[in-house]
């Protein structure tokens, strides 16, 4: 098995398996979260022997291969992984000036969910994604960075729908979230979810019995059960009543505000009566509007709407005392923005325009 599929307790039992005094142990970790080294070779204060012994049961600390690097000219940096089955992922760096640096990672290989506005599901599903290739990305995005600087931010809003492989994410999340880890702060860490009311309240559950309270966003985008299932197919099978019912919980047990993502799509969810909708949704709800100006996937035919209809739909929230954030595109000129991600490079979908491949 692989260096990163251990949890800690685990990787503690196998390297006593393997004779490395315990003090060591720390040491391993040490190189791997905060020194960004992913070679045994090079943790120098370990013996040969040990590093020796640590290459011959592991190989490498990654599994997968970095197959494409690309930065843009707002430096998002996109990175392409390949893992032993031949199956990738993509997963993105995000900079801005407030010095946060952000990475956004992928839960599964493809999307079961379906989204009509999405990139991420146009191949289908094809597995789950396990805790070390989750926390492989981290390590990688972690990497593309300068000495001295580490990531800071953490989205779970890259390929796939978290809530349906949350054993993983949540046990790579713990290493990314620990003071032996990453040593990221888990008010610093988002889940997006399309919005699964089982999941929400799952997740729930175990982030108020863990203590690590993560943020949680919700992919509404549509104010009413018909527009919502056009979209969103899933909608069907739960529907905004349940989707809100969960979110409620979310806040209940563990006192975080909710965040709702709306993309806004030109012509189809953008309207004067939606915005009185969502505000009839949300009111009285302890909760945020993220809007998501939609990032064009060609072979999907939406488009942004313009930019006055944006300023219109945000100000028609806003007089309602709801409160909302627009989110600005980053990335896109390398199809690394918000639904742009996929699971397969074909030369005609992700990375071939106005990029400069690293
Ligand atoms: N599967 C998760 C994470 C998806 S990505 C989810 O559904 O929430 C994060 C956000 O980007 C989601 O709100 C998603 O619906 C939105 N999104 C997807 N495609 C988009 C597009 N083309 N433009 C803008 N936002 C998009």
């Amino acid at each position: 098995m692989s260096f990163l599929e251990y949890g800690q307790s685990e990787l503690t039992a196998v390297l006593n398996e393997l004779g490395l005094p315990k003090f060591q142990h720390a040491q391993i970790r040490r190189w791997v979260f905060a020194r960004k080294c992913s070679g045994f070779d090079g943790m120098t204060d370990l013996s040969k022997q040990y590093r020796q012994k640590l290459s011959e049961k592991f190989g490498s600390v990654f599994q997968g291969t970095q197959m494409k690097h690309q930065r843009s000219d707002d430096s998002a940096e996109k990175i392409l992984i390949e893992w032993r089955d031949g199956e990738r992922v993509e997963s993105v760096l995000l900079r801005d000036n407030r010095n946060h640096r952000t990475a956004c990672i992928s839960t599964q290989i493809g999307c079961a969910m379906g989204c009509k506005f999405c990139a991420s599901g146009i191949d289908g599903f094809v597995r789950n994604l396990t805790r070390g290739e989750i926390l492989e990305q981290l390590l990688r995005l972690n990497s593309l960075l300068p000495d001295g600087e580490r990531l800071t931010h953490i989205v779970v809003m890259g390929i796939g729908e978290p809530l349906l492989n949350l054993e993983n994410l949540l046990s790579a999340l713990d290493d990314a979230t620990s003071s032996g880890g990453l040593d990221i702060s888990v008010r610093r860490v988002t889940i997006s979810t399309v919005g699964l009311p089982a999941g929400i309240q799952k997740l729930a559950e175990k982030v108020a019995a863990s203590g690590k309270e993560y943020k949680l966003a919700v992919s509404l985008h549509a104010p009413n059960d018909e527009l919502r299932t056009q979209i969103i197919p899933q909608n069907q099978r739960c529907g905004i009543k349940n989707i809100l019912r969960a979110t409620d919980d979310y806040f209940r047990l563990t006192g975080r505000r909710v965040t709702f993502e709306y993309t806004l799509i030109d012509g189809v969810n953008d309207e004067r009566e939606h915005v009185r909708q969502l505000v009839g949704l949300l009111k009285h709800r302890t909760a945020i509007v993220n809007i998501i100006p939609v990032n064009p996937v060609p072979e999907l035919g939406f488009s942004t709407p313009p930019e006055q209809k944006i300023r219109q739909f945000v100000s028609g929230l806003t007089d309602n005392g709801i409160q909302v954030k627009v989110r600005f595109r980053k990335g896109d000129k390398i199809d690394a923005a918000c639904g742009q991600l996929r699971r397969t490079s074909r030369e005609n979908t992700g990375f071939n325009k106005n990029l400069s491949a690293n």
